[in-house]
């Protein structure tokens, strides 16, 4: 199979699987004294500090989650509690839309959903208004769409946003280790971010909390009082382990990375276009992740050319939540009719894919799409 799904799960590195499975061999508990529990806090520690050299952060600006997922209910709760409008975006992962709503379910009027235009950029001016007339307590954005890869300028958002008071948080999830992101430059408050998009394992994530950042503690979990109070539960230590080693590895290829995917995108999109004439590639004006590209082939069922196409594990709109066969918000967002929506397939590479890999997909997408559009052109019996 050629896997380019990478925006739902990436391959897991070796280096992590190595930093995994040494974890795993050895016992104790990173809370205890003990020898055995130093070295399971030794391994957290290196964990926390390759993370946070990815990021160009403090270690001890790091929580430890479960996932994206979480550290996005935790940064949407705990910003929602210094009072004030949450605004989001209408192209959020349901990890943000869905906590969005949640924590204003008792005043929905808190919630403000920004619109997106055709090429899934943000809409800034209602977000201004926002900021204007009403006292808004956290703006979350994502820095990169996991359905398109379309990136988010969030110079503008953060200037406007602290002018006024408010915080911002950032959902890095599709963004974190493929490209590169400097949070001294970046001045975000807030960011989540998920192991297995860059390497490392499911099932682990963090949440970066800026040193100083005027927030309410809110966490889910109580009990032990880990991760400084904002994460209880004992630690994750091999997962935290996969996580540090996955992010060093990512650090460390990064630059020739970043022009290897892109070529290996454009190759990708260059022999679609060629051979499929009417197919659309979604935010192809703007800027996007490199090794993303979604590609809506009208009149051509995405549950189909994929069904066509085993050998090939790509995507259709949503997938990467439930599979719940529903037409992408994202797509709908940018304006797209639900029969579009539900023709678009989304291709993910990353620091495995090859360029033979790249050729296989294409060639195959093309027959594939060849086919169910003569199915669909034969009359029926
Ligand atoms: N945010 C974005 C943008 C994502 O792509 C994902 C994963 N699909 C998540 C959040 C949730 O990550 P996880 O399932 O690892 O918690």
């Amino acid at each position: 199979v050629v896997y380019l799904d990478y925006n739902a799960s990436a391959p897991l590195r070796p280096e992590a699987l190595e930093a995994i499975v040494a974890a795993l061999s050895s016992v104790g508990n990173a809370s205890s004294m003990h020898h055995p529990g130093r070295d399971a806090a030794a391994r957290v520690d290196l964990a926390r500090r390759q993370l946070a050299d990815l990021l160009n952060c403090s270690p001890g600006e790091i929580i430890f989650t479960s996932g994206a997922t979480e550290a996005n209910n935790l940064a949407l709760r705990a910003g929602y509690a210094r009072g004030g409008v949450l605004v989001t975006s209408a192209v959020e992962h349901p990890a943000v839309l869905e906590a969005a709503r949640a924590v204003t379910a008792e005043h929905p009027a808190s919630l403000v959903v920004l619109p997106v235009d055709g090429d899934g950029t943000v809409d800034l001016d209602p977000l201004h208004e926002v900021l204007r007339y009403r006292e808004v307590a956290l703006v979350s954005l994502m820095i990169a769409n996991n359905e398109t890869g379309v990136l988010t300028d969030l110079m503008p958002v953060i200037k406007a946003a602290h002018d006024a008071g408010a915080l911002v948080h950032t959902d890095a999830t599709q963004y974190v280790g493929r490209l590169p992101l400097d949070l001294n430059e970046v001045d975000v408050d807030l960011l989540s971010l998920s192991a297995h998009k860059f390497g490392g394992p499911q099932g682990v994530g963090a949440l970066f909390v800026r040193r100083g950042t005027p927030l309410p503690h809110r966490p889910i979990l109580v009990g032990g009082g880990h991760e400084r109070g904002w994460r209880a539960g004992t630690l994750n230590v091999a997962g935290i382990a996969g996580l540090g080693a996955a992010a060093e590895a990512a650090r460390l290829q990064l630059a020739q990375e970043v022009d290897r995917t892109t070529a290996l995108r454009d190759t990708l999109e260059a022999a679609l276009t060629a051979e499929v004439a009417d197919c659309r590639i979604n935010g192809a004006r703007v800027g996007r992740l490199p090794g993303v590209t979604s590609i809506t082939f009208p009149g051509v069922p995405a549950d189909a050319v994929l069904a066509t196409m085993p050998q090939v594990a790509a995507s259709d709109g949503s997938a990467c939540s439930s599979g719940a066969p529903s037409p992408s918000h994202v797509l709908l967002a940018m304006g797209h009719s639900r029969e579009d929506a539900d023709s678009t397939v989304r291709f993910s590479l990353g620091y495995a894919t090859t360029t033979r890999d790249v050729e296989r997909a294409a060639e195959t997408a093309v027959n594939a799409v060849r086919h169910v559009r003569s199915m669909m052109a034969a009359p029926a019996e």
